[in-house]
């Protein structure tokens, strides 16, 4: 949908003390910015607010795959991905030493930082975009306002806080996050070379962990500009001394926990720094206020394991910008009964709801060794592989077979 006319006028000089916008981002990750390029597109005044000018180079999704390539595709976005990222199509899924199946389908690995540079430069307009802290956010019915450590003040009819997993905002609102698993999942990114830079035997490849007294969910290995890339998914409590042999002799730590890799790899060593990170998994409570709505990482956390963050916050900008803004802004005010529209959306509630349980069956899934999750994991890679074998005799066969009992 376009804006009206009325609600195109260019934003107020930023060197001005008020700044005033239809609508105000604070957090320009991945969520911030690409709301701002799919709500300045339609033609509303938006502006969008970061406290750092370059975004981190810290270890965040680094793969973009299955739905996520709908929505991007769908919000008019793949292309630019796709000119930064590099793409595979064929993923190797081994569990000690033994071939599970092949994951076929377009896959793109990119840095954090650079997807979240794509995604800020999909608004050329550089008035848009204010470097500064946000230090306060007050809002009602009618009129939402932001004071920046600058001592800037923004004024909207909509505030959306994509300030990711801080929420020193949100507490001076009342909203408040609660603890559903704390140090749920333990994260390591890193990048792997053979001598001499010789390519791998594989486009990626998945390795399963082997035993579930390790905690080790999978490492996963796909091509990124600067080489191999390496995402260690671990459940594992992050003070056990193997967090610091990962951190500090990353490959035979990870030969010592997954033997079956050896013969994959062949000779390779570990390149450049070893990130890790602890993830909590929190959801946010008395978010329904008037003028104010959160997305991305700022509504819920997500396990990395799962890869579910980024489809979450896409569905969020997607339902948000494309469908609820523009019918809010239509009519004056904005009440809780408009914000609640959103948060009771259904295909943010099915994705908020589907990021958690898939986080607690991955867990499950690598650690418990009840006779029931004992039994439920061998059959999870048993059904898989004999899945993978019969379609190799006759292909589509599998496909047909599922379609059928629908
Ligand atoms: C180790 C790790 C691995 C992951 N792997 C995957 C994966 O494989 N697949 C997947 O889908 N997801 C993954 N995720 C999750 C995914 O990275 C996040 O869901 C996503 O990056 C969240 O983006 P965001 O825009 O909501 O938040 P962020 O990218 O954190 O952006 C928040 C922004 O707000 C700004 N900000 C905050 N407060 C203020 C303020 N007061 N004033 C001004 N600016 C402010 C910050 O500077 C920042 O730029 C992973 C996460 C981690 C930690």
């Amino acid at each position: 949908m376009i804006a009206e006319k009325s609600a195109t006028k260019p934003i107020v000089a930023c060197e001005a003390e008020v700044i005033e916008a239809d609508v105000a981002i604070v957090g320009a990750g991945l969520a911030g910015s690409l709301a701002r390029a799919v709500l300045a597109r339609a033609g509303y005044r938006v502006i969008l607010i970061d406290k750092r000018l370059i975004p981190p180079d810290e270890f965040r999704v680094e793969k973009i795959a299955g739905r996520q390539i709908d929505i991007l595709r769908r919000l008019g976005f793949i292309d630019d991905v796709e000119a930064i990222a590099a793409p595979y199509d064929r993923v190797l899924n081994i569990r000690s030493g033994k071939l599970v199946d092949i994951g076929v389908g377009r896959s793109y690995g990119i840095s954090y930082a650079n997807l979240v540079n794509m995604a800020r430069g999909l608004t050329p307009d550089a008035s848009s975009f204010l470097l500064d802290q946000v230090t306060n956010v007050s809002c009602s019915e009618q009129r939402q306002q932001l004071t920046l450590a600058s001592g800037r003040r923004v004024v909207s009819r909509l505030v959306i806080l994509a300030t990711g997993m801080t929420n020193v905002l949100g507490h001076s609102l009342g909203i408040r996050r609660r603890m559903l698993a704390a140090r749920h999942s333990v994260s390591f990114g890193f990048t792997i070379a053979r001598p001499d830079n010789a390519p791998f035997d594989f486009d990626a490849l998945t390795c399963y962990g082997e035993e579930a007294t390790d905690g080790v969910d999978y490492l996963s290995l796909f091509p990124m500009s600067g080489g191999m890339r390496a995402n260690l998914f671990m459940f594992r409590d992050p003070t056990d001394p193997i967090m610091r042999e990962l951190r500090r002799d990353t490959r035979r730590t990870l030969l010592r926990l997954m033997p079956g890799l050896q013969p994959y790899l062949g000779d390779f060593e570990v390149v450049g720094q070893v990130q890790n990170w602890v993830m909590d998994l929190t959801v946010t409570e008395g978010h329904l206020r008037p003028g104010v709505v959160l997305i991305g990482d700022a509504f819920q956390t997500n396990c990395p394991a799962a890869g579910t963050g980024v489809g979450r916050l896409l569905v969020d900008v997607e339902r948000l910008c494309t469908d609820y803004v523009p019918r809010w802004l239509e009519t004056a005010g904005m009440g809780v009964d408009k914000i609640a529209q959103f948060y009771s959306d259904r295909d943010k509630l099915a994705a908020d709801q589907h990021s958690l349980q898939l986080a607690s069956f991955r867990q499950a899934l690598t650690l418990n060794t009840d006779m029931r999750w004992n039994l439920r994991r061998k059959l999870h890679f048993l059904r898989r592989m004999i899945t993978h074998r019969v379609d190799r005799i006759h292909p589509g066969w599998v496909m047909r077979v599922r379609s059928a009992l629908r």
